[in-house]
């Protein structure tokens, strides 16, 4: 029988527990296992290497990403940076250019230091991709859609693309997560998620979370994730498996509301620009149709300057005003204080994140009280 994926995410293996019938799985507490045989240890020894409620939600991530193994990081950073160590001095990366603001940062700051190097490019343009290649290019890392102005690459052929040349693909599903988006279906080697955001949808944790497509590579981030030992907490592990049983009406409610305030948006004369996918407007609108089945939560709008922006952010009512998205609540986020802070104004500008912008990450809210509140705020 082939269930939904709604129906997955609340039965799957461990929804129940084997031991007790427990509706919800065991927080396992330990950080060590009582060996009866050291000749021949069980499944558990030691809780960085492995443990019963980190496994249940590595396996369902797997599962729900179509991969054959998942992990679980303290962090989405922790995670990413987990899966960079898959490389050496002397390998080059190619990545997205609108990539989230921390994998920027460790990849221009540290992993620069180790030796390993990268080269940022529009990965819209396949032809800026292929153009990136040097001899010893060894992974090339994608966020679609990206971060703040929602640009959509095209994940089929980039994916491809890498196979044949031996690169490893990996790409950042946070915005989509596996509802909307499968990239390993879609050929990628390794999805990520920043599980803080809609995955756990409820701004009280902060997690990662891997999937690999490939036995072979999954035992290798394994062994890093065991080896670096930036794991997921017992308790966070919990906390996550918990918010995903809702994952998909909470995407399909969030997502009817960025629809809605996306047009409503469009509309609105003091609304200079709508960056939002589920618009025909939107350059990357038929591609991200054709390789997603969402268009997600998260829009961008322009106003006039950032006085407007600053005031608008001053009389919302709803929306709390901060970084992150994926929530219940409403995020309001002004991308060039928050997330491009530490990029200069010219770069920040030549790209379209101006002081005007506003990143909205639609919650649970009525979409209706949404609007009134922003047509309030505006005016
Ligand atoms: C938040 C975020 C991250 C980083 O995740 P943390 O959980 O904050 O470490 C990475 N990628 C994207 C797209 C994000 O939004």
């Amino acid at each position: 029988m082939s269930l939904d994926f709604g129906t997955r995410l609340i039965h799957h293996r461990h929804s129940v527990d084997p031991q007790t019938g427990a509706s919800s799985t065991p927080m396992y507490l330990a950080s060590t296992y009582h060996q009866e045989d050291v000749d021949q240890p069980g499944a558990y020894d030691y809780s960085r290497s492995g443990n019963p409620t980190r496994h249940a939600l590595e396996e369902t991530i797997a599962e729900l990403e179509g991969g054959v193994a998942g992990f679980a990081f303290s962090s989405g950073m922790a995670a990413i940076s987990t899966t960079f160590l898959l490389f050496s001095a002397g390998d080059h990366l190619i990545i997205s250019e609108d990539v989230y603001g921390g994998t920027f940062r460790v990849l221009t700051e540290v992993l620069s230091r180790l030796g390993i190097t990268c080269t940022f490019v529009d990965t819209t343009d396949l032809a800026k991709v292929k153009e990136a290649l040097r001899p010893e290019t060894k992974g090339v890392y994608i966020e679609t859609p990206s971060n703040p102005l929602l640009k959509v690459s095209d994940l089929q052929p980039i994916c491809e693309w890498a196979r044949q040349n031996g690169i490893i693909s990996m790409v950042d599903n946070t915005f989509l997560t596996p509802y909307y988006q499968k990239p390993l279906v879609l050929g990628a080697d390794i999805v990520i998620h920043s599980a803080t955001k809609f995955i756990s949808g409820h701004s009280d944790v902060v997690a990662g979370l891997v999937a690999v497509g490939d036995p072979a590579l999954a035992k290798r981030v394994g062994y890093l994730q065991n080896a670096f030992g930036s794991i997921l907490g017992v308790q966070d592990c919990w906390l996550v498996l918990r918010g995903l049983k809702t994952l998909k009406i909470r995407m399909e409610a969030s997502t009817r509301g960025a629809e809605k305030i996306a047009r409503w948006l469009e509309s609105q004369p003091a609304v200079k620009q709508v960056n939002y996918t589920g618009l025909p407007s939107h350059p990357g609108h038929s591609i991200q149709a054709a390789q997603a089945t969402g268009h997600g939560a998260v829009l961008t709008f322009e106003v006039e300057d950032g006085s407007v922006a600053r005031k608008l952010m001053k009389n919302v009512k709803i929306p709390i005003v901060a970084v992150s998205l994926g929530s219940v609540e409403s995020i309001l986020s002004y991308p060039c204080k928050m997330s491009h802070a530490s990029m200069p104004e010219e770069e920040r500008n030549r790209r379209g994140i101006t002081d005007g912008l506003l990143r909205l990450s639609v919650g649970l809210e009525d979409p209706d009280d949404l609007i009134a509140d922003l047509e309030q705020a505006l005016a």
